[in-house]
């Protein structure tokens, strides 16, 4: 039982506890800045006032066929509160409420201080932040005039468009719009999850975070994943803390001691960025001992005693003061994720995807998940189950006509072997976005400063700060100086906006009304439109929307839905059988009821899901 697991002594010297509160303190005083909004609104919320509820999805996460829906609350225009919409099925489970921390402070956001209220044009240096305010028409004529001349001059290769991540279906618009237009050059600064999925994808075939059954596991290992305040979607803290309950051991490997790592049965206190040293000295441990799985790794890996040989180096003792990890304490844990059966370790952004080596850092701990046996196994990470849908649409899937892109724009891309490796990979296995080619955001800066392969004229960032979230800002700053024009449309101000030419406020998900989702669980699935809840702040206009007017003012409208979003939607919907029509007369969403029984979940497919690596094995060693 829970109550009777002993919990071990932590290791924490005083000089990070004396920095993991200052962090906190840090923390604290961010979210202090908000404070009055939050009073404000409680004030509202309390007022007595009858609140109109409007059934929406969360903003948290920007795509939407994977948010949460919500009911917001709204009193006199005013978003005042958020909860999760139980008829949706929220993380499978129809009648759940959960949602992050993110949907709930989502209030915050939406009435920053810093948001972009209406179009304006740099009157400044590049970078001094001097603006003067000017006319959506005078914005939007502006731009269509800087892309006609750069496609003219120099070759529509020359504009590059730069998104945090690639989230449909949103960026498959604008992705449409740079394949009518002609240039490969749509970029991502890969802060969310891209870099973690590629780096398993490429070593063990497909990436997982979690197994069919939370309570199945043995032992959890939450390794850099923020579970309390994201995910809800993938099963997010529910899951993990059931698991608890029922007796689940769980080690926590972060850097500070966040709510689930208190609750968990070990936390490890590793020092930010060093993951990577840390999963090669358990590697090297479990080999050392031979605690590996030997008919798993003799059957299903290729390049095993490679990969034995490479990390000899990687010793305990050699990791410790790296991770600020004793030795004993890493051989321990090896010993521990080696023989407690199943295991499943659940990574987050902060492993994988936010620091400078987490692809090898990914490729390390999947590589231990594979040799300990782990691989979709019930209770290990899963490969994956698809439930059939009981209503298709295409909110997932907007058509990017890629072949529309000349031919030759593969090789005119800023980040070359990227986008080729990719697109080896089968479209089953791969993500949705990269299905494109794509560039790094990083390259194509890079590529103003160098010239090399040529030099990009026109850019554009959509919901993205290059400065903040790529390496190298002052490098960056100094390319965006290079920049012949380029244009952004966001909700806040950012350093990147100082920048900019031309800056265009784009309005929150909450106030438009332009996207549709569906949430698939065992009892059906539920499909339900956005509806604005409450205005555009000022002049914001919806991303959507703006694609699909520069496509009109480009001469693309035949195909941008002649300028209409509903005609998006209408095309989204089609397979489903129901129309736009009954959608939004059916404000609360539609429910059809699972009418076959779900297939039996399969386990131990490795042929299949290791069927796209160059041996058809997990890739303990790259040529
Ligand atoms: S997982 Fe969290 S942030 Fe993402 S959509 Fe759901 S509630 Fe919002």
């Amino acid at each position: 039982m829970k109550e009777e697991r002993k919990r071990k002594p932590l290791s924490l010297s005083r000089r990070a506890f004396l920095k993991s509160t200052a962090a906190l303190g840090a923390a604290a005083t961010v979210a202090g800045g908000h404070g009055h909004l939050l009073r404000q609104d409680r004030a509202l919320a309390d007022s007595g006032k009858e609140a109109q509820i409007i059934p929406t999805w969360c903003h948290g996460c920007a795509a939407s066929a994977l948010n949460c829906a919500v009911l917001c609350h709204v009193v006199d225009g005013k978003l005042v509160r958020i909860e999760g919409n139980p008829e949706a099925g929220n993380r499978g489970v129809r009648g759940s409420t959960s949602l992050c921390a993110k949907a709930h402070t989502a209030i915050q956001y939406e009435y920053s201080p810093n948001r972009l209220t209406y179009p304006m044009k740099r009157t400044g240096e590049k970078g001094e932040g001097k603006f003067t305010r000017i006319s959506w028409e005078e914005a939007m004529e502006t731009i269509v005039s800087k892309l006609k001349e750069a496609k003219e001059k120099y070759g529509p290769e020359s504009y590059c468009h730069m998104v945090s991540e690639f989230y449909p279906p949103r960026d498959q618009v604008a992705r449409r719009f740079l394949n009518i237009y002609g240039s490969p050059n749509y970029s991502e600064c890969a802060l969310c999850h891209g870099p973690r999925y590629l780096a398993a994808t490429c070593t063990i075939g497909f990436c997982s975070e979690a197994p069919d059954d939370w309570s199945a596991s043995k032992l959890i290992v939450n390794w850099g994943s923020n579970c309390e305040n994201s995910g809800v979607n993938q099963g997010g803290p529910n899951g993990l803390l059931d698991a608890l309950a029922n007796g689940v051991k769980m080690i926590d490997i972060r850097p500070m001691m966040d709510p689930m790592a208190s609750k968990a049965d070990e936390w490890v206190p590793i020092r930010p960025g060093t993951d990577c040293a840390l999963a090669l000295a358990i590697l090297n441990v479990i080999i050392v001992e031979n605690l590996y799985d030997f008919e798993f790794v003799s059957e299903w890996c290729h390049g095993f005693d490679k990969l034995a040989e490479h990390v000899e180096q990687y010793s305990p003792e050699w990791a410790a003061p790296i991770t600020g990890i004793e030795a004993e304490r890493i051989v321990q844990l090896a010993r521990t994720m080696a023989t407690t059966k199943p295991m499943v370790i659940k990574t987050g952004n902060g492993v994988g995807d936010q620091q400078n080596d987490g692809t090898s850092a990914m490729m390390a701990i999947v590589l231990i998940e594979a040799i300990t046996g782990n691989l979709d196994v019930p209770g290990g990470n899963f490969g994956g189950y698809n439930m059939p849908t009981m209503i298709p649409t295409r909110s997932f899937f907007v058509e990017t006509l890629l072949d529309r892109l000349p031919e030759d724009a593969y090789d005119k891309l800023l980040a070359p072997s990227y986008a080729r490796d990719l697109q080896k990979l089968p479209n089953n296995v791969s993500p949705v976005g990269f299905h494109t080619p794509q560039s790094a955001s990083y390259k194509v800066l890079k590529a103003l400063l160098t010239g090399k392969p040529y030099v990009p004229r026109v850019l554009s960032a959509q919901q993205t700060s290059v400065l903040s979230q790529l390496r190298n800002p002052e490098q960056n700053a100094e390319a965006l100086k290079k920049a012949d024009f380029f244009f952004v449309m966001d909700q806040y101000g950012s350093p990147a906006v100082d920048y900019a030419d031309i800056v265009l406020p784009a309005c929150s998900l909450y106030e438009q009304s332009h996207n549709l989702g569906t949430k698939n669980g065992p009892d059906g699935t539920w499909v339900g439109i956005r509806n604005k809840a409450v205005e555009p702040l000022g002049e914001s206009r919806s991303d959507w929307q703006f694609w699909l007017d520069l496509a009109v003012m480009m001469g693309y409208e035949e195909d941008f839905w002649g300028g209409e979003m509903d005609n998006c939607l209408r095309e989204q919907l089609e397979p489903s059988g129901i129309s736009l029509e009954e959608l939004r007369e059916s404000p609360r969403g539609i429910f059809v009821e699972r009418t076959e029984p779900l297939p039996p979940k399969e386990y131990r497919r490795y042929a299949q899901l290791f069927a796209a690596l160059p041996h058809g094995k997990v890739q303990c060693y790259n040529e």
